[in-house]
């Protein structure tokens, strides 16, 4: 357990911080095991739509179902292509379109496999591993969703994975797909320190944040939210996981950025969900810190959310000098990692929920001014919005979104280890 003492080390008293066990990071190592199958028999979903989007860094295929289903994934050489079998039947047999442009994914093709399954073949332009595969349920007008990620890899991994006899994977359900490692690395849960990441539920004590028309408050709600995500993270193995505040009490901005700072964060994670005077506005976002704010409605979001000192009693954060230092101070690489931190999560996020138009925005807030560490501002969408409160106050959606930001955190981990 030396990794405890040597984490221990860094935390500050206030900051809650949860610890795996050894015997619990260990069993993550091992696959979960297939489940049993989820629909009825005779009751096989339809494949509804299929599309691949690719480029030279990354291809995803999104298959639209009308339900969960069974699936399967795995790579084969000669010619290089990544197949999946779903257990479904498919309702057009249209070709879908080749992926035009240069990308990962050359080409497309889908048909039936046997009466109750659909395959579905992916041409290779160069070696990839398969990132991450995960099936969504269906949620308000949405289909059922298989969603699989491919990001290049060396061609001696690639057929190295495609030797491995278990390079076929089952899986019914994944919500939380945890990246599959190369052959030969070590994982994370392996190493003595996991990266630690601090999640940042906004407003508390005497600043409620936003207030939606049936009462409701957005410090519970990001407070709860939080709670949530912090379980799903802790349940990988793969991350230390702090919560700046887990229980109804007022933290300054400065308190916040420092306690991301003085644990050294890997990640620093702030979550809201404010209002904004057109109710019309609505779905979750993101933010890094930008002086320019992408729009009006991003500036004003800031302003407010920078005012929180004031409604407690204390001086707004802007008027520190040390502020201003800080500023000058972030890194270009603190602020390259708080964009693909962004970035990975609004990858996840956009087969899962709603999302604002250009979903990856900046603006100034106070909490990102983390000079050395990467920072994001989640909004989870709009109190102000009657829609996105009724999703704010559903336990499916709120699942949906946690689960979609834990792959997304994993994501850049991964990409910076
Ligand atoms: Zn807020």
């Amino acid at each position: 357990m030396t990794f405890l003492a040597a984490r221990a080390r860094l935390i500050v008293p206030f900051l809650i911080v949860v610890f795996l066990t050894a015997g619990l990071a260990a069993a993550q190592e091992v696959p979960p095991e297939p489940e049993a199958t989820l629909v009825e028999a005779g009751d096989i979903p339809t494949l509804l739509d299929s599309r691949v989007t690719t480029t030279q860094d990354r291809a995803r295929l999104v298959l639209d179902l009308t339900g969960t289903t069974e699936f399967g994934v795995h790579t084969l050489a000669d010619p290089m292509r990544v197949v999946v079998e779903l257990r479904a039947q498919s309702e057009d047999d249209a070709t879908p379109t080749a992926p035009s442009g240069e990308g990962l994914v050359s080409g497309y093709s889908k048909g039936p496999a046997g009466t109750d399954r659909v395959r579905v073949e992916l041409a290779l332009a160069a070696p990839v591993q398969v990132q991450q595969s995960y099936i969504l349920e269906a949620f308000e007008d949405q289909p059922a969703r298989l969603v699989i990620d491919l990001v290049p890899d060396s061609e001696a991994n690639f057929l190295a994975n495609v030797q491995r006899p278990d390079a076929e994977t089952t899986v019914s359900t994944a919500e939380l797909a945890t990246p599959e490692t190369a052959p030969g690395e070590t994982t994370t849960a392996a190493s003595d320190v996991r990266p630690l990441i601090v999640i940042d539920p906004g407003h508390g004590g005497v600043d409620g944040g936003a207030r939606a028309s049936n009462g409701l408050e957005e410090k519970n709600i990001v407070l709860a939210f939080a709670l949530k995500l912090q379980s799903l993270l802790v349940e990988t193995g793969q991350f230390d996981v702090a919560l700046t505040r887990d229980t109804d009490v007022f933290l300054t901005l400065s308190e916040r950025v420092s306690l991301a700072r003085q644990n050294r964060a890997d990640l620093f994670i702030s979550l809201h969900a404010d209002s904004f005077d057109q109710p019309d506005v609505r779905g979750a976002s993101i933010y890094t810190r930008g002086d320019l704010a992408t729009s009006e409605i991003d500036r004003v979001l800031a302003e407010n959310e920078n005012r929180a000192d004031l409604i407690a009693g204390f001086n707004p954060p802007e008027e520190a000098a040390a502020v201003s230092a800080l500023l000058d101070l972030m890194s270009r690489t603190t602020r390259r990692q708080s964009y693909l931190a962004g970035q990975a999560l609004i990858d996840q996020l956009e087969p899962s929920v709603q999302l604002r138009r250009f979903p990856l925005r900046q603006a100034d807030f106070f909490v990102l001014n983390s000079p050395d560490v990467p920072s994001v501002l989640i909004e989870l969408g709009f109190l102000s919005n009657a829609d996105d409160t009724e999703n704010l106050t559903t336990d499916a959606w709120l699942d949906r979104v946690a689960a979609a930001l834990a792959r997304g955190i994993a994501v850049y981990v991964d990409g910076q280890s």
